[in-house]
């Protein structure tokens, strides 16, 4: 079957493969869609036993990347990079300054950003070589940076819009809320319910991490291995994806799903899954839009040399009920499931649907 024609490659505008002798680079830079403005989206660096999982990853990544910009209103489109590590894991100057002359050479019409084996400090070396590139260091209060707690706060205020719809409650005070992972996102997600006063469980393979944000909050920590099987309201996911498989669905004992996660759902079909134990699902690349607003804001602010304003990204990321309700809404006029409903209106706004 011609590569062009597999499903993963769903027309995307460029894939580049990049290699640079001299550090050693191997990266594949992909751009699914650049109809609504530059493709924005992180760089993974990440050991691939097979190069073939790397493409994957590259272009299911550019694509979901395409939905999230266009769903969360950004004027970007999608893409993603992976950089190709070692077996030892290692990424040199050389090849950061590779990679981000890499970039440079698309002239913009692929920004970077912090993804999973990434950091600020990486994001700041590739800013050497080009200037499309975002999530740097920036203070605390001000635009770009960490984009963890920006994601954090996006999901909070789904997490109230899905209650409200699901419950018909007012806020989250005893709401029982389970919370899969710890760490920028999970830790960020559970403090802002904890001021509302939710009941938290919460779990990490990270043992100490939970015990501690538990004892923090005043909430309960339980193993990791247990977390989707506790009775609550509320289960949100915000460590690993394609947990909801068949399995993963049929032991779920809540009302509402709603987490962080990147590609929560296993396979096409297991949001109508959920829709069937009347489970509301809040589609992940939906909720999860905070950080990708916070930076770029910042890489649109800086690229039109105008100064950027927190406050405008606080209010974009509190649109994101808006949209979660418009899916719900539509899924329960159609009775497709907020997965597909999503999918639908994510490719409507870049020119596909
Ligand atoms: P993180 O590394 O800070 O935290 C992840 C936490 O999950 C860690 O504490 C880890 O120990 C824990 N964990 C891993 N496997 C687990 C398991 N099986 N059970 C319970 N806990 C487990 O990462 P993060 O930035 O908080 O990201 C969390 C998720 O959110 C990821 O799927 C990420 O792709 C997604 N996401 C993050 C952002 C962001 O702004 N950071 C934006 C969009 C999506």
């Amino acid at each position: 079957m011609a590569f062009w024609t597999k499903a993963d490659f769903d027309e995307h505008e460029l894939v580049e493969f990049v290699h640079d002798r001299k550090s050693g680079l191997s990266a594949i830079i992909a751009i699914h869609s650049s109809h609504l403005g530059p493709a924005a989206g992180g760089t993974r660096f990440w050991h691939y036993p097979q190069a073939d999982e790397a493409m994957v990853d590259a272009l299911r990544l550019s694509r979901g990347m395409s939905y999230k910009n266009a769903m969360a209103g950004l004027p970007m489109g999608g893409g993603k990079a992976v950089v190709l590590l070692g077996a030892d894991g290692g990424k040199t100057p050389d090849m950061l300054a590779a990679f981000g002359d890499a970039i440079d050479t698309l002239g913009g019409r692929y920004v970077t950003a912090e993804d999973v084996g990434a950091t600020e400090a990486d994001m700041v070396a590739i800013s050497k070589r080009t200037p499309h590139v975002c999530g740097l260091p920036a203070e605390d209060g001000t635009v770009g940076g960490d984009p963890g707690p920006f994601t954090a706060m996006g999901i909070y205020h789904g997490i109230k819009a899905a209650v409200a719809h699901k419950l018909g409650k007012d806020g989250v005070k005893d709401v029982r809320i389970a919370v899969q992972g710890c760490g920028s996102v999970g830790g960020g997600v559970a403090r802002l319910l904890a001021k509302d006063g939710a009941r938290l469980i919460v779990s990490d393979i990270d043992a100490v991490r939970a015990r501690t944000l538990a004892r923090d909050l005043g909430g309960e920590a339980v193993a990791a291995e247990r977390i989707m099987g506790i009775a609550c309201d509320v289960f949100s996911p915000n460590a690993l994806g394609a947990i909801l498989d068949e399995e993963g669905i049929a032991r779920l004992d809540c009302a509402v799903v709603a987490g962080g996660a990147n590609n929560q759902l296993a396979r096409e079909g297991d949001g109508a899954l959920l829709a069937q134990r009347s489970i509301l699902y809040a589609p992940d690349y939906v909720i999860n839009a905070g950080g990708i607003i916070n930076v770029g804001l910042e890489y649109l602010c800086r690229q039109h040399g105008s100064p950027c304003d927190i406050n405008e990204v606080r209010r974009r990321i509190a649109q994101i009920p808006e949209r979660l309700e418009a899916i719900w809404r539509e899924s329960d006029e159609t009775g497709q499931s907020p997965d597909v409903v999503a999918d639908a209106m994510a490719r409507r706004l870049i020119g596909r649907g």
